[in-house]
């Protein structure tokens, strides 16, 4: 599943294998109309005695295998098993919050019980695929969002995504690269327990690139204002290092 569909929660559509009560006999073994019969060799107890020296001992009888009763007309359809393998598609439904390797145990799911007993449970891990845009930790969720150096310096308002609808942050003047922000509870839900974690959102600041020449001139009269060497910035000095201005 995605980590959206952890977010939210589903119900998801599983195929599992199983053995189920056999419904020629109802879990019983016995072909319909006919019961079990005392067994002959053990007379019920399922144990067989005998003698060894001075000991006696006891074993699982060979007859019944120790059940105590034998079928004197097993099922046709499960040979007396009381449940046949079969396949099947269950509904299951996934809690929001689950991680990567959470074991979900749905409750009487799993195999037929013995002769007609209740059924054992069914045991679901679950995969969480990994998300393009946020990272999980543990239930908190971290995502990058862009800005200008001008964003940056200046302060700004930025619509930023969350699991839910876009949030805007304030980004105050001075921001470095890889300041983290912190919404409160737009995190994922938790699986124990009540809330959310929160959202994480780091500042990356992109440095401008394929500057045009007026931009170039802009950005030399900014270094020049915090007192810099314009000379650095001659374009024919940088065009000597760079193989261009
Ligand atoms: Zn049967
Ligand atoms: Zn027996």
């Amino acid at each position: 599943m995605t980590l959206r569909d952890a977010y939210v929660g589903i119900k998801k559509p599983i195929r599992v294998v199983r053995a189920e009560r056999c419904e020629t006999c109802g879990g019983s073994g016995a072909k319909p109309g006919t019961s079990a019969a005392t067994c002959k060799t053990c007379g019920g107890a399922g144990q067989v005695r005998s003698q060894r020296g001075f000991f006696m001992m006891a074993q699982t009888c060979p007859t019944c295998r120790g059940e105590g009763t034998v079928m004197s007309s097993p099922c046709s359809s499960c040979r007396g098993a009381g449940a046949v393998e079969k396949a099947s598609t269950i509904t299951i439904k996934i809690p929001p919050g689950v991680r990567e390797g959470t074991s979900l145990r749905i409750s009487g799911a799993g195999q037929a019980g013995f002769r007609g007993g209740a059924p054992g449970d069914l045991f679901v891990v679950v995969h969480v695929g990994r998300d393009k845009h946020f990272i999980r930790e543990g239930d908190d969720l971290y995502v990058e969002e862009h800005i200008s150096i001008p964003q940056a310096s200046l302060g700004c308002e930025k619509p930023v995504d969350t699991m839910e609808e876009p949030v805007t942050i304030k980004i105050p003047p001075g921001t470095q690269s890889g300041a983290l922000f912190r919404l409160r509870d737009r995190g994922m839900p938790r699986l124990e327990g009540r809330g959310q974690g929160d959202l994480f959102v780091k500042a990356i600041v992109d440095i401008a690139k394929d500057l045009t020449s007026k931009q170039r001139e802009l950005l030399r009269e900014f270094a020049k204002s915090l007192g810099e060497d314009p000379g650095q910035y001659d374009e024919s000095v940088l065009k000597k290092i760079f193989g261009r201005g």
